[in-house]
């Protein structure tokens, strides 16, 4: 059995893919290149992607009865993965949900208070040496505690940042999902996504990406929201329409935004590189050592099921 695992890995996680398989570990730090997908498809019997390798239909015609069985994505998100073009293909996809929900949340309100707080606006003022002190008008934000965010895409991570807000800040939350949830803690349910903008002073997105919920965000509702609100991405950049959240923000129709992910990434707009109101992070969700070691653990551990013939813990 041969493990191509797309991307250098914590030396935890290294260590026990080579102990247990017979692995290839790509050095790379980038995406794979489509010649690379299709060798990984055609020479080894598990890979590990990750995001940003498009494993498209296009990939799977032109590796037709790949010797490839198993993709054990690394990451709850998969809509990198033509997962309908891989069961054709006899290619089965796992992914890692839970070890990712609570560092994601967390850096969902790393995003609400920087972006509310203007704290990446002060720390750059305080770097570049131009604060000139403390006095009662200086660098208004916007307040937090008590205010009401409303949730889109109301799974793990939706939960986990809802329970947060409610527990920790005392914040009314409001949520849309495809279906209501039976939750612990209060929260009202909103059917449609330009109302619930509309009810809210802060608007987190915690949706898959994919075709479905494509430019989710789009014009109407950013103009739905009130000129003091605040939208949060942690999900995927493709569910924002950039151009008219850029639109949005030069036109003052909301307040300011805060991203983990962005459309083209990892490109970023100038537009919004250049506004102070906008807190940019490249992609953090993840990035902790516990957890990219819990989501490797899972993804080998769905590889290892894989060989010995056991059900996938993880399929999607
Ligand atoms: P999850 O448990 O599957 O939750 C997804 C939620 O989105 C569900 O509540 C679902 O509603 C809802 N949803 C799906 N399609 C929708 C639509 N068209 N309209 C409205 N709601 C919709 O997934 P999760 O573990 O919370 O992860 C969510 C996403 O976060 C991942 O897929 C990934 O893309 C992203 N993520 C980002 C980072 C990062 O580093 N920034 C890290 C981890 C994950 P129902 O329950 O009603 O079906």
């Amino acid at each position: 059995m041969k493990l191509l695992i797309a991307r250098p890995m914590t030396a935890v996680v290294e260590a026990r893919a080579r102990a247990e398989f017979d692995v290839e570990i790509r050095s790379d730090t980038l995406p794979l290149t489509h010649e690379e997908m299709l060798r990984s498809l055609t020479e080894f019997d598990v890979v590990v992607p990750t995001l940003g390798d498009q494993f498209s239909a296009q990939v799977f015609v032109e590796a037709p009865d790949p010797r490839c069985k198993l993709l054990a994505n690394f990451g709850v998100g998969f809509n990198h993965i033509d997962v309908n073009a891989a069961r054709t293909a006899g290619v089965e996809v796992t992914n890692t949900p839970g070890a990712v929900t609570d560092a994601t949340a967390d850096i969902a309100m790393t995003l609400l208070l920087s972006t509310a707080r203007r704290a990446g606006e002060g720390e750059r003022l305080v770097r570049a040496g131009d604060w000139q002190g403390w006095h009662p008008t200086q660098m208004l934000g916007h307040h937090v505690t008590g205010k009401r965010v409303g949730i889109v895409g109301m799974g793990r991570i939706g939960q986990a940042i809802a329970r947060r807000c409610h527990f920790g800040f005392g914040m009314q939350v409001a949520y849309q999902s495809r279906s209501p949830k039976d939750l612990d803690f209060p929260a009202d349910y909103f059917p449609d996504l330009a109302a619930l903008a509309a009810a809210v002073e802060f608007l987190v997105l915690a949706v898959p990406g994919g075709v479905e919920t494509r430019h989710l965000i789009n014009a109407q509702v950013l103009e739905a929201m009130n000129p003091s609100g605040i939208l949060v991405n942690i999900a995927r950049g493709e569910v924002v329409d950039e151009a008219a959240l850029i639109a949005a923000l030069q036109s003052e129709q909301i307040a300011g935004a805060g991203l983990d992910v962005y459309e083209f990434e990892p490109a970023v707009p100038q537009a919004l590189r250049d506004m102070d109101n906008v807190t940019l992070l490249p992609h953090l969700g993840t990035a902790t050592e516990e957890v990219r070691s819990d989501m490797g653990h899972m993804a080998l551990d769905n590889v290892a099921a894989f060989v010995a013939g056991r059900p996938l813990p993880n399929p999607v």
